[in-house]
């Protein structure tokens, strides 16, 4: 097991990803990704 460096939830370690240097669940690596995003809209 893994824990997401974003929120801190346990994660098995195939369900981490790596966003900007920091191990994250794919819920934060999804919010991380959206909003690197330029132009997201709004929703
Ligand atoms: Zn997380």
């Amino acid at each position: 097991m893994a824990k997401c460096e974003k929120c801190g939830v346990e994660v098995s370690t195939e369900n981490l990803y790596e966003v900007n240097g920091s191990k994250v669940c794919e819920d934060c690596q999804l919010k991380m990704a959206s909003s690197l995003s330029p132009s997201q809209p709004c929703g």
